[in-house]
């Protein structure tokens, strides 16, 4: 009953990039099913430029 390979490849689920809200930079890369969120992500994030923790919005 071994699983071989990876076959998970069905949902193309495009690269996206978590800006931060505070500074502006976006820091972050995540890939997210459209399915699942069509709205726009927004995730809190440790800033490694604002040194804190700082909603994220995802930008393209
Ligand atoms: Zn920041």
């Amino acid at each position: 009953m071994a699983k071989k390979g990876k076959v998970t490849r069905k949902v193309k689920r495009p690269i996206i990039k978590l800006m931060c809200t505070v500074c502006k930079r976006a820091s972050y890369s995540t890939r997210k099913n459209p399915k699942n969120t069509p709205d726009r992500l927004e995730r809190s994030k440790f800033c490694t430029i604002c040194k804190k923790r700082t909603p994220h919005k995802e930008t393209k």
